[in-house]
């Protein structure tokens, strides 16, 4: 099975908040030098595709559109055990909403060869506006299947466990298939052995322009936007103290008063 991989590099998301800073401009968070990493879900993924490497056999690509740091992100996917990496990076995807972006990511993708399946995080550890990946099928062409925590293959079909809010939902279908997938005990992903982070890091990988891929100006970009952040701030904090007089008996008495005011029990 030829399966491939959509990994996003974001700003760690482990990041203290007191870190995190919002371009006004741009409307987008500011990097500040914070460390990058690969967008959690999409781990998941690529532990996902591994293991069914591993099963069935075929090969596992990696690929992200974004900045050239993404390079980072695919020599991680790389030494965790991906054959193959690519990256599409280029202005003209500046002002992309998830329509610019998964028309690139379907060229990038179609350019690695026909895949039997593509997998995608459920949603991005930074936007996590869970878009991508169904667009990206429509743009392939084939069927999706979201929130999906385990696939299995068997007989040439997949069986996947699709979590729903009562519970979960059983599907099977035949590749080509586009799955969004959400963690799940059967896909933590493996560290990589230093062996090969070093040999991850001596590989090359292609850079894809718009014009490589063959993407039309009008499908990528501001141009092709159809979805636009009017309005990105950070939540406003409020932190009050308030000491309470008396006894600890009366303070005690005092808070629970208190408490009882605001319908905090
Ligand atoms: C080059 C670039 C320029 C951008 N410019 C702007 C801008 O000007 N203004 C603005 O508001 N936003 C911009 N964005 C952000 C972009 O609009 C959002 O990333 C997009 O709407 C998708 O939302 P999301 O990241 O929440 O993805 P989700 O839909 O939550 O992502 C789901 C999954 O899709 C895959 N995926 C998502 N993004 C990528 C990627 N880049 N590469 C590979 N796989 C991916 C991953 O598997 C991910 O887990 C830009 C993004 C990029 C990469």
């Amino acid at each position: 099975m030829r399966i491939v991989v959509c990994v996003k590099q974001i700003i760690d998301p482990e990041l203290p908040a007191s870190q995190f800073r919002i371009d006004a401009e741009s409307k987008r968070q500011r990097a500040n030098g914070h460390p990058l990493v690969i967008s959690p879900y999409d781990e998941n993924a690529l532990e996902v595709a591994l293991t069914l490497k591993e099963k069935t056999g075929g090969t596992v690509a990696v690929v992200s559109a974004g900045e050239p740091s993404a390079i980072s992100a695919l020599r991680k996917g790389l030494a965790m055990g991906a054959d193959e990496a690519a990256l599409i990076s280029d202005p003209a995807l500046d002002g992309s909403d998830a329509f610019g972006l998964a028309a690139a990511l379907a060229r990038g993708i179609q350019k690695l060869g026909t895949p039997d399946l593509v997998l995608c995080g459920c949603e991005s550890g930074d936007w996590a506006d869970r878009t991508v990946g169904p667009i990206l099928a429509e743009a392939l062409n084939i069927p999706c299947v979201s929130f999906v925590a385990q696939v299995e293959a068997q007989d040439g079909r997949l069986r996947m466990r699709r979590v729903v809010e009562e519970g979960y939902e059983i599907w099977e279908g035949a590749p080509p298939l586009l799955l969004t997938i959400l963690s799940h005990e059967s896909n933590v992903p493996r560290y990589p052995k230093v062996k090969d982070i070093m040999t991850a890091s001596r590989r090359s990988i292609p850079t894809w322009s718009a014009a490589d891929l063959g993407v039309e100006a009008g499908d990528i970009g501001k141009a092709a936007m159809r979805t636009e952040v009017q309005q990105l701030t950070l939540p406003s904090r409020e932190s009050r103290c308030e000491l309470l007089d008396g006894e600890p008996a009366q303070q005690v008495a005092t808070l629970i008063t208190k408490l009882r005011e605001r319908k905090a029990i």
